[in-house]
């Protein structure tokens, strides 16, 4: 991936050395990642940048601190109109900047660039007491949406009860770039929000629906590119790899619940032993301890139904 992204950079040349300036300034990098999509890193979750001559769409919008940081490396990538927001789902990390990127934008209509998600984001906002300029107020309940804009046409598929119950993946079919939302970060264990309607079997089906539309290129550089919610750009063996990992450690605490075995035996057994040198967050959301504990409650109340 590091070769990918290089290269990429130096292709976008002048928007590079923009770009890298404005990463001095912000702390927010800007990566080209195939096409016409872009990735700022460095805001609290990724955020993807679609921009050509229609304009700019913007996945994710970072943290609330970062907003205006984002809002400037947008600019080093286009001066054009922010028309299109998508928000894969609700969490602060990944829309506290909507507010500031929305109100900076303007639709066809003369009105603040338009906020797409699942409709169980704004509802989850309302509870949440979160201002209604952070509202997606263009929302959907079908499983998919497809639109068209800067040439290609952009799938929006719903993933319900895998990290929250709003979750949805972008898929950029002319540049072949995935957004994947949290459903696959290369940096922690995944984060199953059971308050927020998430679970282990949605988590998988969401990357088994990845890994069918993602498609690697044979001996080269190239192929569909995945940005992940957090860390770094991956392909299809990556989210293999992942979607592998949690389909091994559910099936050992699987095995565990039925042998009548408490959470507490399940975590001295250590079922993901193997994977917490690479993935362990340590304590909080991500850890090893906040995966399993999500796993086995999940499945546990499964088992009792
Ligand atoms: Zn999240």
């Amino acid at each position: 991936m590091r070769t990918a992204i290089s290269r990429g950079v130096a292709a976008a040349g002048l928007f590079a050395a923009t770009a890298t300036l404005a990463a001095q300034e912000s702390g927010i990098e800007t990566f080209h990642v195939q096409g016409n999509v872009y990735l700022l890193a460095g805001a609290a979750s990724n955020i993807a940048v679609q921009v050509g001559p229609d304009g700019v769409l913007v996945v994710d919008t970072g943290g609330e601190d970062t907003a205006d940081a984002v809002l400037a490396a947008i600019r080093t990538l286009s001066d054009g109109p922010i028309r299109w927001m998508v928000n894969t789902h609700g969490h602060r990390d990944h829309t506290g900047g909507n507010t500031t990127v929305s109100q900076a934008g303007v639709t066809l209509n003369g009105n603040p660039a338009a906020i797409i998600a699942h409709e169980e984001v704004p509802t989850r906002m309302v509870l949440e007491d979160r201002p209604i300029t952070e509202w997606p107020l263009n929302t959907f309940f079908e499983d998919r949406r497809d639109f068209y804009f800067n040439g290609e046409a952009i799938f929006l598929y719903h993933h319900p009860g895998g990290h929250t119950d709003g979750d949805i993946v972008v898929y950029f079919r002319g540049s072949d770039v995935l957004v994947s939302g949290d459903l696959f970060i290369t940096t922690t264990y995944p984060v199953i929000d059971a308050d927020y309607g998430g679970g282990v079997d949605g988590f998988i089906g969401g990357l088994n629906n990845m890994l069918d539309i993602a498609v690697p290129a044979w001996l080269q550089d190239g192929g569909t590119y995945v940005i992940p919610g957090h860390g770094r750009i991956g392909d299809e063996a990556d989210i293999i790899e992942y979607r592998d990992m949690i389909v091994i450690v559910r099936d050992r605490i699987q095995d565990m619940i039925a042998k009548g075995m408490s959470l507490e035996e399940v975590r001295a057994a250590e079922p993901s032993l193997d994977y917490d040198t690479r993935y362990d967050a340590g304590d909080g959301p991500g850890s090893r301890d906040a995966f399993i504990e999500a796993v086995y409650r999940d499945l546990a109340q499964g088992g009792d139904q």
